[in-house]
């Protein structure tokens, strides 16, 4: 996707959802707005009708408790024995089983008695049963009250006897303001979802914008390397196909010199794009074998002689360790050593040592690149190890770099249940440790 089109795409998402929270406030505000000019009378009066009836019902669910714990003859307190659990439901807690019809006449009479005409359901639980064992509809203006059904009356989340009386035809003002703010709430928790959607695909859009621009950025590094050495290979050789220069035998060895040098650099670079192409899978196929790392080290020292002659560095080998076997890839385990002692040499100055020095720890070896060059800031330290990642100053030397080798050199060590560690001091040094598992002998 072009720079432009994501620009595009991401003006037109942003304008959009902008859209829809200005649109989802203005609904918010004109909703309320006509909320609190039409129906705030309406709705204060039903509100206090709802109160002073709930009121009475609680005065006369109590004076029902208050006969029933005379007639029981039972001295417990009916201390908040009256509560209203839901709109227009109203539990009593009582101590014991009671006889139903008990409780519909004195339902009946205090209701009669406090003006509460209105058709209710009671229910009365059981604990035993953990049921309500018995209810009836009772309507208000008639005695014949069987052929309505009472399914409304639900048990409550409640420990011991109670009994419950529901109003099952008053409406509940004070339900419905807890509704309406559920209309509102709901709709806002789906913006804001839609919201964190978009702010995610923003942020991958941009993860992946970055990614293909370093990709960028590798391919035309990396067909500048690969160019330089192709040319100076083909003027050099153009050099050697003179017949005279058999009588120059100091320049015929010097350009054969300079094939062999830019031969290893294409060499060094092929190998790198190999080490691109193990990155993108996401496992490496490692072609296990019993490996003595000391070998491998005297290996990539032997390398470098060239490269470390040019800059007038030396590298010293410190093989501490008694034990240097360990299970692994010869090729990807020489490639990751061998960007670590790459790196210390385009990161060090001219004339430098590098030490490279081995350890046994329990059941472990480790293997340290130690140089004295231009250290890692603080701040870089923790990205050095992702992909195509590159410390600014980084093209020192005049080395290109492409942000890949440590980021292998990390994949590698995992692939080996290992692990790579660095300690760094700007304009001090920097010290990288791969740990690997030993061979179990
Ligand atoms: P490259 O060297 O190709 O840029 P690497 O993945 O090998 O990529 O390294 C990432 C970055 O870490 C480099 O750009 C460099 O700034 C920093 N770095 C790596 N090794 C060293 C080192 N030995 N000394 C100082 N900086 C280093």
């Amino acid at each position: 996707m072009g720079r432009r089109a994501i620009g595009t795409l991401m003006l037109l998402a942003t304008l959009s959802v902008i859209g829809v929270v200005v649109i989802q406030l203005l609904w918010l505000r004109e909703a309320s707005r006509y909320r609190s000019e039409q129906v705030e009378l309406n709705q204060e009066q039903a509100i206090q009708l709802e109160k002073q009836f709930n009121d009475r019902v609680v005065i006369a669910l109590t004076d029902v408790t208050e006969q029933i714990l005379s007639i029981t003859k039972d001295p417990s307190d009916l201390y908040d024995a009256v509560k209203q659990e839901r709109p227009n439901y109203f539990a009593v807690t009582i101590n014991d089983t009671l006889h139903p019809y008990l409780l519909e006449s004195l339902l009946k009479k205090e209701f009669s008695r406090r003006n509460i005409q209105e058709d209710f359901e009671y229910g009365i639980y059981d604990c035993f049963t953990d049921s309500i064992v018995y209810g009836n509809y009772v309507a208000a203006d008639s005695v014949n009250t069987d052929t309505v059904e009472h399914t409304r009356l639900q048990k409550l989340d409640k420990d011991g006897h109670y009994f419950g009386v529901y109003f099952p035809n008053r409406e509940s003002t004070l339900w419905e303001e807890h509704q309406s703010a559920w209309t509102w709430i709901f709709p806002a928790v789906v913006t804001l979802i839609v919201f964190g959607f978009f702010a995610y695909s923003v942020w991958i859009i941009l993860k992946q914008k970055k990614l293909s621009e370093m990709k960028n950025d590798f391919i035309g590094n990396m067909t500048h390397e690969l160019k330089t050495p192709i040319s100076t290979i083909a003027l050099s050789s153009e050099v050697l196909s003179d017949p005279h220069i058999i009588e120059e035998p100091d320049r015929l060895r010097e350009y054969a010199k300079i094939i062999r040098s830019e031969n290893e650099r294409l060499r060094i670079q092929v190998e790198r794009v190999l080490q691109l192409s193990t990155l993108e899978k996401d496992t490496v196929d490692l072609k296990t074998e019993s490996i003595d790392l000391h070998v491998v080290a005297q290996k990539v020292a032997e390398h470098f002689r060239i490269p470390l002659q040019e800059r007038n560095a030396t590298l010293q080998l410190d093989l501490q360790a008694e034990k240097a076997m360990v299970r692994g890839d010869r090729v990807h385990l020489t490639n990751a050593l061998t960007n670590l002692v790459d790196n210390a040499l385009k990161y060090g100055p001219d004339g430098s040592t590098i030490r490279l020095v081995t350890k046994n720890d329990t059941n472990e070896l480790s293997i340290s690149v130690i140089d004295r060059g231009i250290g890692i800031r603080k701040e870089d330290l923790k990205h050095i190890f992702e992909r195509f990642y590159r410390v600014h100053t980084g093209n020192v030397h005049n080395v290109k770099g492409f942000g890949l080798g440590l980021h292998y050199v990390q994949h590698i060590a995992q692939a080996h249940g290992g692990r790579i560690q660095v300690s760094s001091e700007v304009d001090k040094g920097s010290t990288f440790t791969l740990t690997l598992p030993l061979a179990r002998s």
